[in-house]
């Protein structure tokens, strides 16, 4: 593991005081430029060259906008600012994941809040885990993130700047493209992918998420395309038709268990949206086909839900879905009640759905000497303690 946090330099706080650009909608982007004197006749060219500079070029500065007018680049600055989070600490896994702390400054009333945001490179993508809220309402059983409670939503600012931040650590801009290019996922772009499987419960922050992956996808600027942007939920039923309509990205539903009585427990929300809601939902999620499924992801709890029954009637309960289903080892943290299914059981839990004939990769553990791999995000502000992280590194070693 590298900490690069000293190199990276914990910087100063962005200043809060002018509000960001950075996040915002076109139509709300237009509206800021209004607000400034520019005539409601040039927004439409102006909020286009903004948009390369932000989102093409990776621009931090107004001033390195030379294909915009220099009084306007000054009257920018002065209303608004381009500023990404704070960097806490950066971290480099043994296997090449890095993961972010960053820190965005206070809103209103509130405090300064800290995220992590995850980079998993691998040999045909680059995928980045973003977070949606500061903690979590959920309180699933074996996630880290929901022993943490919410603080608040992110903004579509905040989700969109991690996307920022996270390239230019990488140094993901033209540059490294042929010139006059802004690089595809297919030329070697290095965040190819995005997954919202970070902090948070992304369909409680509906409209932030929606709002920062239309940007994500937005063809003129980011450029991902919808298929490589996954939303997890742990199966919030009312918004899922929401989901496919207005933001049509892929999906990927935390199951993890296949009879109430469990996932009850290990997942407290099916209490109010049980399985056969969850399931109906799923079914009627729009453009769905062989080449477009439904994810399902099912943690490997040892002695909980690991055993050949469960795998039977998991395949059952998917049948007519089109489905994948992923299967992750379950990633320890301090003071989990549970441990990871032997590998013997997860092989053979994994033939008895792929001889259904379902995908079913087991997601190897990326980052966990840094606490990146899935579930085990927190905040700075409720970092582990040495004494923790001790206890920690010996389960792992174990
Ligand atoms: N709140 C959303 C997205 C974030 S969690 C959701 O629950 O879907 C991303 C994934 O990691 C979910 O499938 C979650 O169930 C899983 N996860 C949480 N804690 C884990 C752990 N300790 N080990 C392995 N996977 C975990
Ligand atoms: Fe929240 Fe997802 Fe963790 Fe459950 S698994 S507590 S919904 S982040």
């Amino acid at each position: 593991m590298l900490d690069l946090t000293e190199k990276t330099g914990s910087g100063k706080a962005a200043p809060a005081a002018r509000p960001s650009l950075v996040g915002l909608s076109r139509e709300k982007l237009a509206e800021a430029l209004v607000a400034i004197g520019v005539p409601a006749s040039q927004t439409r060219m102006r909020v286009a060259q903004l948009w390369h500079w932000l989102y093409i070029r990776g621009a931090t500065d107004f001033g390195d906008m030379t294909s915009v007018s220099k009084t306007l680049r000054a009257d920018l600055d002065r209303h608004y600012t381009l500023a990404r989070p704070e960097i806490v600490s950066e971290q480099i896994s043994e296997d090449g994941t890095r993961k972010w702390l960053f820190r965005f400054p206070s809103r209103g009333a509130g405090r300064p809040v800290e995220i992590e945001t995850v980079y998993i490179p691998e040999e045909d993508r680059g995928t980045l885990c973003l977070s949606s809220q500061v903690g979590c309402t959920l309180s699933c059983t074996f996630c880290h993130t929901g022993t943490q409670k919410l603080v608040r939503n992110l903004t579509s600012e905040e989700i969109v700047g991690q996307i920022l931040m996270a390239r230019d650590r990488l140094d993901d801009y033209p540059g490294r493209f042929a010139q006059g290019t802004a690089g595809t996922p297919e030329t070697g772009r290095l965040v190819s992918n995005i997954v919202m499987m970070g902090m948070g419960e992304p369909l409680y922050n509906f409209d932030n998420v929606k709002e920062a992956l239309a940007i994500a996808a937005d063809g003129d600027g980011i450029g991902l395309s919808k298929r490589r942007i996954t939303l997890s939920t742990s199966g919030v039923v009312p918004m899922i038709p929401r989901t496919g309509a207005e933001m049509g990205v892929m999906l990927a539903i935390s199951l993890h268990a296949v009879r109430d009585d469990l996932r009850d427990e290990l997942v407290p929300l099916n209490r109010k949206y049980p399985i056969a809601e969850l399931l109906d939902a799923c079914r009627a999620y729009p453009g769905l086909s062989n080449s477009r499924r439904i994810t399902f992801e099912y943690v490997m709890l040892k002695d909980v839900n690991d055993s050949l029954a469960d795998a039977r009637e998991l395949v059952r309960l998917l049948r007519g879905i089109p489905a994948k289903i992923n299967l992750i080892p379950f990633n320890p943290w301090p003071g989990s009640a549970y441990a990871c299914s032997d590998w013997d059981q997860i092989e053979r839990f994994a033939e008895v759905v792929n001889r259904a004939g379902y995908a079913s990769p087991i997601r190897t553990p990326r980052g966990r000497d840094i606490l990146a791999a899935c579930g085990q995000l927190k905040s700075e502000s409720e970092r582990l303690k040495i004494r923790e992280r001790m206890a920690l590194e010996a389960m792992i070693a174990g």
